[in-house]
């Protein structure tokens, strides 16, 4: 096992900014703190507007060299940088442990899926191709080309701190974009390290900028501003994603959103109740339940409702709370006071409208930021934990009467991230896939995340995909042309 001080070393006090590391123009810091016992674990740089601003100037100093390397050479890059994640596997679990709470072998996970990114990028960066083709009327030829989209602002939230960077850098750097990256001031300590590996790969200096700073607006207003930035990325919340996207409208700002889920999972009368269950585990308290893609709403058939809430508390009541860094440890603490409270917040509203607590319900005492993992049965309609992220370890269930009072409590939501779907009957399997308003589904499982899949949402979850062989095209641009048919008479 490596030591937390081995893998902390080095990663303190500094930005990455063209190539170098180095202090905030400020020369300040903050404290990234260990959310299971409350203590500071590192201190990093802390990005003034004008860090930012130098971040975009060496992005936008590498953008052209960095284009105009062949795919090939670009796509090498990526798979290094994948080849030193395997290398640096555990110390990067161990990071994300240590400033995020997750379990190790969770932790571990991430950096698997995380990793993926930077792979099958390295496979799509010498893809990228055009069309060409003669025009319906034959006077004319088209060629259709892609080009990189620019240089990029990529903003990413605490809870992936490995995965979510990856999955926008690594398609970013494959279409021949040269980015600056905003990492979380919760868990920014992951993202440098990636920076790392990245100019280990042998990446060009300034092709990606790392800034960290607890001045998430100030620093992000005048790169969103700056004319010479092309495209902005972000993944976070609903509300945040739309201020950002009202403030790229002034330049028309290419963006990608990766917003916030409210994920129904639905368990009719015909499914495999083991399999729902283990599916249920999974979507609900993987990452302790702050996961975009996280169950918020347990719907299940009335005939089967009560047997799949016995059945899923004693699952419950077998996690084992406590620090990730510890063996056997299958919760760990949320990600600070204030999503204890709201997690207390919204149990106390359910249960005030009639839901019955099965098991947790919940804070528990510190050191640490620890909620009970809970589940709830006979959630009212109204209640607050059906609107809302719940982003806690908490179950709530809410019967219904037949499939179409299933889809319609499904997309009684804003929000249309994933949803997941229990049946035993293909048909109805199907129905879902047409009926449910969702970016993503799982039929029969519980956690659908691949690099080579498009991830997203539909509706207020955001737009744009990454991964899969859609997430490169959110980097580049399409450029159309017509040449006259070479054999037509003058
Ligand atoms: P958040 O919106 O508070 O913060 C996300 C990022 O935006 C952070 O880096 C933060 O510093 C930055 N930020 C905050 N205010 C900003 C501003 N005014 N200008 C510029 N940047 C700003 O979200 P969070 O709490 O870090 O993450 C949890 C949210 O992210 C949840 O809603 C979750 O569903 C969502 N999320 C979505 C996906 C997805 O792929 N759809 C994946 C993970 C998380």
């Amino acid at each position: 096992m490596t030591s937390t001080s081995e893998v902390l070393d080095d990663l303190e006090d500094r930005l990455f900014i063209g190539g170098r590391w180095r202090e905030s123009a400020s020369g300040t810091r903050f404290d990234v703190v260990d959310p299971a016992t409350g203590d500071a674990i590192a201190h990093v740089a802390d990005a003034t507007p004008a860090d930012g601003i130098a971040a975009l100037d060496a992005a936008v100093a590498a953008a052209e060299s960095w284009a105009a390397t062949t795919p090939r050479v670009r796509g090498e890059i990526l798979r290094r940088a994948f080849d030193l994640v395997q290398t640096q596997f555990e110390e990067l679990a161990l990071l994300m442990t240590l400033e995020m709470g997750k379990p190790l072998a969770e932790s571990r996970s991430e950096v698997t899926y995380g990793g993926e990114f930077l792979r099958w990028f390295s496979e799509e960066a010498v893809r990228i191709n055009g069309r060409y083709g003669t025009n319906p009327e034959g006077t004319g030829r088209m060629i259709v080309s892609y080009r990189p989209v620019g240089p990029c602002y990529l903003i990413t939230p605490w809870n992936f701190p490995l995965a979510m960077a990856t999955r926008k850098i690594a398609p970013a750097l494959a279409a021949g974009c040269t980015v600056v990256l905003k990492p979380a001031e919760l868990t920014p300590l992951t993202t440098l390290a990636l920076a790392g590996i990245l100019q280990e790969a042998g990446l060009p200096d300034g092709v990606v900028n790392v800034v960290t700073t607890t001045d998430a607006a100030g620093v992000s207003g005048p790169i969103i501003r700056d004319p010479r930035l092309r495209k902005l990325s972000f993944t976070g919340s609903t509300p945040v994603g739309k201020q950002l996207i009202r403030q790229a409208a002034d330049s028309v700002l290419r963006v990608s959103m990766e917003l916030g889920g409210n994920a129904p999972f639905l368990v009719f009368e015909d499914a495999d109740l083991d399999l729902a269950i283990d599916g249920a585990m999974l979507a609900k308290f993987r990452n302790i339940g702050q996961a975009c893609t996280a169950a918020n709403r347990f719907l299940v058939h009335e005939s089967v409702a009560e047997e799949f809430a016995e059945r899923v508390t004693a699952r419950v009541r077998e996690l084992h709370m406590g620090r990730g860094t510890e063996h056997g440890v299958t919760i760990g603490p949320l990600i600070d006071d204030r999503a204890v409270t709201k997690a207390q917040d919204l149990v106390d509203d359910a249960v005030m409208r009639r839901a019955a607590l099965r098991v947790g319900g919940t804070s528990a005492p510190g050191p640490g930021t620890f909620f009970e993992p809970t589940v709830l049965v006979g959630v009212a309609t109204g209640s607050r934990i059906l609107e809302e992220e719940i982003f806690g370890p908490v179950l709530a269930i809410v019967p219904f009467a037949d499939e179409a009072d299933a889809v319609r409590l499904a997309n009684a939501t804003e929000f249309g991230l994933v949803s997941y779907v229990f049946t035993q009957d293909p048909a109805r399997g199907q129905r879902m896939i047409d009926r449910l308003e969702t970016g993503m589904m799982g039929l029969n499982v519980g956690a659908i995340s691949n690099a080579a899949a498009p991830f997203g949402g539909v509706k207020q979850s955001g737009m744009g995909r990454e991964g899969g062989v859609e997430g490169i095209h959110e980097y580049l641009s399409v450029k159309y042309t017509l040449t006259p048919d070479p054999y037509a008479k003058r």
